[in-house]
């Protein structure tokens, strides 16, 4: 079937024509584990490097139940009914062998999933989530090249998905439920910290008035927090994303995070330090996975530790032996 396989410049040629098609089967590169398909996705993404960039990124998280793919459909409509062209990405590192994925099901986003200027993709599988994590900041490439101008990525308050996902986005939203008074409790402050805004969900019925206590609550934290580099004020909104209130206000104040983080460069250096953040950890994964698939540190290291277990060596001798190798 070799004759029927795209070149790399048919992949290019599509991908900046907007075809949605060869994008998904761009991005199933990337994701590939094999040699010859990461071989080839990179060559498509170093083609398509020149063309993206121009996008709006935003991180989306939240516990499961907060709404996220309520809001995501809500907000993503509302995005292309203004002409936009919105990609919907996910990390979700529970979605690696067995356990089944909570995030970017299709199903869940019925009417974004049939617009024709909306693109999801579910989360790719993988065992770390920094492999997870670099597969989706490759697909964002790919589909800002394919001429997608917001990109949202989606997940879920598991372990460290949150600052991963902050470290290649402008704008990370953090979605609420308001409970009974304790809002501040069972939240992690870092998150807070990373939020650049955070938004009660299901401020509807009678969850109307509890919602806007949690408002009050959480824009006192939030000023408790210094001023970032962004020159940004979290903000604390509230919504329905099941009704449709407040999305409109939503795009609103990320339009005006955006126009100014880029008056005042903040935009551009972030995402240059992501860059190189990403950078320097994809030199750390690789390093690490050639170091741990190498044929002789296997067998080295089975050696080394039985060798520990039975005192004739030293965790740091041994550590020292199998680098040297
Ligand atoms: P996710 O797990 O964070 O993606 O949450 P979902 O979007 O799947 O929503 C979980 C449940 O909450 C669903 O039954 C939604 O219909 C409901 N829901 C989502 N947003 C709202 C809202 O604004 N108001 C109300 N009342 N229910 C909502």
């Amino acid at each position: 079937n070799r004759g029927k396989q795209n070149s790399v410049q048919e992949f290019v040629t599509k991908i900046l024509e907007g075809n949605i098609t060869f994008l998904s089967k761009a991005i199933t590169l990337v994701e590939s584990t094999n040699a010859k398909h990461q071989q080839k996705a990179n060559e498509i993404l170093e083609q398509c490097l020149p063309y993206a960039n121009k996008s709006v990124r935003i991180g989306i998280t939240g516990v499961p139940g907060v709404g996220k793919s309520t809001f995501i459909e809500a907000f993503g409509k509302h995005l292309t009914s203004k002409g936009k062209k919105v990609a919907v990405l996910a990390v979700d590192p529970s979605s690696s062998v067995n356990k089944g994925s909570i995030l970017g099901d299709k199903t869940r986003m019925e009417q974004l999933v049939t617009d024709k200027n909306a693109f999801i993709r579910p989360s790719p599988s993988g065992t770390s989530l920094g492999g997870v994590a670099q597969k989706t900041r490759e697909s964002i490439i790919l589909c800002e090249a394919a001429g997608f101008d917001t990109i949202i990525i989606e997940t879920v308050g598991v372990g460290q998905s949150e600052t991963v996902v902050h470290s290649m986005v402008d704008f990370f939203l953090l979605l609420k439920l308001a409970g009974a008074g304790d809002e501040l409790q069972g939240i992690k402050r870092g998150i807070i910290e990373m939020a650049d805004a955070i938004v009660i969900n299901k401020a509807d019925g009678e969850n109307e008035k509890n919602a806007k206590i949690a408002k009050v609550e959480f824009n006192r934290a939030l000023h408790l927090y210094p001023l970032k580099e962004s020159k940004w004020q979290p903000k604390v909104l509230t919504a329905s994303a099941l009704h449709n209130f407040g999305i409109e206000q939503i795009d609103h104040m990320i339009i005006d995070y955006i126009t100014l983080t880029k008056e005042n460069n903040y935009f551009y250096k972030k995402r240059n330090e992501q860059n190189k953040y990403w950078l320097l950890s994809t030199i750390d994964q690789q390093l690490k996975a050639n170091f741990y698939q190498n044929e002789k540190i296997k067998i080295a290291l089975v050696k080394e530790i039985e060798n520990l277990e039975n005192a004739k060596t030293t965790p740091f001798n041994a550590a020292k032996k199998l680098l040297n190798l």
